[in-house]
């Protein structure tokens, strides 16, 4: 058994930013995982800025190394399907120039990413990485510390500080962090590979449709290397029980009969299965901590209710933990009273865009707004632009809460 001041559980990249930024910091750690890299997630595999500023503060030259690998595609905006089947693209930069500037945006599949970062942790001496081991039970000794034991009831590790990165179905998180899943604040979804579709965006612009009769969900293709697609389908829990929606067999419909995709589909060859997932979404604000722990990624619940990205919010809370638990071990606090300085970290840095997001996802309950919306935004340049820079922009993103936003819309300002 392995004795260790700070372990982290799951190497996905929440659990592999706080083990890289740990190793920056001089400190060793036990990182543990059940998979065996590479391995698959299933993920829409969109990467937003954000993950490359994260990978930027883990080491500058991370954003250029992941930019010139062949495993990723630069993509420069969103092209928004309204449910009346406007169009809406938006840049994620006005004016971009995408042989000169670099994009916001990236899409690479789990399997490539992931193991990018781990590829990094290999890299780093402070980091003890072992794969395929799979902890089922987190005891905690009358001295604080958590005994994890694997499947087979076989002691691994014994750690003053455990960090929880193992992701949406972490049970750490519902029995001992308190995470339960909640279907107003958990989404679904399904993901499938595909070869061969057609019309992806010169600039691989993800798309996002919006379709009537399957709102609150939605539909993604995010264009992949070598032709690729990443394809799925989103919706909140408590809308899939209450609507009782199969989500396999809408995906499936919507694939072959939707006007904006049916042509588009007609060759195209999936590959693999489809496979569904949850996420748990980061619309309630949650403790993040307690005795001898922090929560981390999905298993702290931080996904944007909005958009479903949780890769850079994984990363965000991996670097914040890394600082917290560089904190205990010099003050010797392990404390819940101390540790709480993590949530207020984690919070202060995304706590404004989740509640915005949340805004923004229950605007999807009044298709009416979102096809006047398109309809401006596909007549006036200038709203179009405000769009994009919302992007960018978390100040620009506030506007949408605000009723002036609308009545500019609707005189056409
Ligand atoms: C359908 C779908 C689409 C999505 N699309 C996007 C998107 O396009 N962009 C985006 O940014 N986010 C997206 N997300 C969210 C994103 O996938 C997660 O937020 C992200 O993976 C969280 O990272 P993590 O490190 O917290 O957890 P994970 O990436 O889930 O990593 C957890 C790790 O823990 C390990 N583990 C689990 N249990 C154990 C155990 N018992 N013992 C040891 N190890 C264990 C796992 O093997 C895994 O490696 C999507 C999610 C889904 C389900």
């Amino acid at each position: 058994m392995l004795e260790t001041e700070i372990c982290i559980l799951g190497a996905g990249p929440g659990g592999a930013t706080a083990a890289l930024h740990l190793a920056n910091a001089g400190r060793p750690c036990l990182l543990l995982d059940r998979a065996t890299f590479p391995r698959d997630k299933v993920c829409g595999d969109a990467l937003s800025g954000k993950v490359l500023s994260e990978l930027r503060r883990i080491d500058a030259v991370l954003p250029a190394r992941l930019e010139a690998a062949p495993v990723q595609l630069p993509s420069w905006g969103i092209d928004f399907y309204a449910p009346n089947g406007r169009k809406l693209a938006v840049p994620f930069k006005p004016n971009y120039n995408a042989t000169t500037d670099h994009a916001a945006g990236h899409i690479s599949k789990r399997i490539d990413f992931d193991n990018f970062l781990i590829w990094e942790v290999r890299r780093r001496p402070e980091i003890e990485f072992r794969e395929g081991v799979d902890i089922s039970q987190h005891e905690q000794q009358p001295d604080g510390r958590w005994l994890l034991k694997d499947t087979s009831g076989t002691p691994v590790a014994l750690t003053r500080l455990l960090l929880v990165a193992n992701g949406a179905q972490s049970s750490f998180a519902r029995q001992i962090g308190g995470h339960a899943l909640e279907p107003a604040h958990h989404c679904a979804g399904l993901r499938a590979y595909y070869r061969g579709v057609r019309n992806l965006h010169p600039d691989n612009f993800i798309e996002l449709h919006f379709i009537k009769d399957f709102l609150p969900g939605y539909l993604w293709v995010f264009p992949l290397p070598n032709g690729e697609a990443n394809v799925g389908v989103g919706m909140l829990t408590e809308a899939v029980s209450k609507k009782k929606v199969n989500l396999r067999e809408k995906l499936t419909d919507m694939l072959a009969t939707h006007p904006a995709l049916k042509d588009r589909f007609a060759n195209a060859e999936r590959l693999g299965p489809v496979r569904g997932f949850g996420l748990p979404l980061g619309s309630k604000r949650r403790k993040l901590s307690g005795p001898n722990f922090l929560l981390l990624g999905d298993a702290a619940s931080l996904i944007d209710p909005f958009s479903g990205e949780g890769i850079s919010h994984a990363m965000v809370s991996g670097r914040h933990a890394a600082d917290w638990a560089g904190r205990a071990l010099a003050t010797k606090d392990f404390s819940t009273p101390f540790l709480t300085g993590y949530d207020k970290a984690v919070y202060n840095r995304l706590g404004q865009e989740l509640r915005l997001s949340r805004v923004m996802q229950r605007l999807l309950n009044y298709p009416w707004l979102f096809n006047f919306i398109a309809n401006r935004a596909a007549n006036n340049p200038t709203i179009a632009e405000t769009l994009s820079m919302m992007f960018l922009d978390l100040d620009m993103r506030e506007r949408l809460r605000k009723p002036s936003f609308y009545l500019k819309l609707l005189v056409g300002k």
